[in-house]
């Protein structure tokens, strides 16, 4: 095949979930070709390998069908959302969309994904991510540094709570920046947390907002 690329793919994030159509599912495999290999990869984002000097075409077709087309590798995936089952504008889809076209594909030390959960009952598990979003009636709640992996897994913990719509990308923009200037090389984003502290992490989106973020330390 020569020389490849990877990129990441995935569907808008929409009501019902991550949905892809069969036209889109039949534009991917048409392009990608034959003897492409594509990865689904835990974070709802297809990888796939596609020719260097067709990369351009590939991803302006994908993108012409509807989907969302990011690099691979350290960056910020994109928003790992739930279903909207309360409807998209009591579970905050207009929120998270806006949200993930600030963030998505960011450059960072390490890839870091964030979670979004359109009410309390989080079912794509906030929790479980670098940084965690929650909607709670008409705001919301970010919580930061889940860990998954390994015996130490742990889960995240609130940043802060009663955070506006038009508020939090702000928030989790400056979040994602000061991460960016000051992890000490690949520094996990939930070690960085650690060592940081909340209290500074609050500090920052209080300058980004203009609010004054005071929660208990949890
Ligand atoms: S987090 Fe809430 S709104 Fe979103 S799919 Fe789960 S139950 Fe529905």
């Amino acid at each position: 095949m020569g020389e490849v690329v990877k990129i990441a793919v995935n569907p808008t994030i929409q009501v019902g979930g991550t949905l892809f159509t069969p036209a889109q599912l039949a534009a991917i495999g048409a392009l990608a070709g034959e003897e492409a290999k594509i990865e689904m990869t835990p974070f709802k984002q297809l990888y796939i390998e596609v020719p260097f000097d067709r990369r351009e075409h590939i991803v302006n077709e994908l993108r012409n069908a509807g989907l969302e087309i990011t690099p691979p590798g350290f960056v910020v995936k994109s928003l790992i959302a739930c279903n909207f089952c309360k409807g998209a504008e009591e579970a905050g889809l207009e929120t998270a969309l806006f949200l993930n076209e600030a963030i998505a594909g960011i450059e960072t030390p390490v890839p870091l994904k964030v979670g979004f959960a359109g009410c309390g009952l989080g079912t794509s598990e906030p929790l479980l991510k670098d940084i965690g979003i929650v909607k709670m009636r008409d705001t919301f709640d970010i919580y930061v540094g889940g860990e998954p992996k390994g015996l130490k897994a742990s889960v995240a913990k609130r940043l802060a709570s009663g955070i506006s719509g038009d508020d939090l990308v702000s928030a989790i923009t400056a979040i994602i920046d000061y991460y960016k200037a000051n992890a000490k090389g690949k520094e996990k984003f939930s070690r960085f947390v650690d060592r940081v502290s909340l209290e500074a992490l609050r500090r920052i989106i209080g300058t980004y907002t203009g609010e004054t973020i005071n929660e208990k330390a949890d």
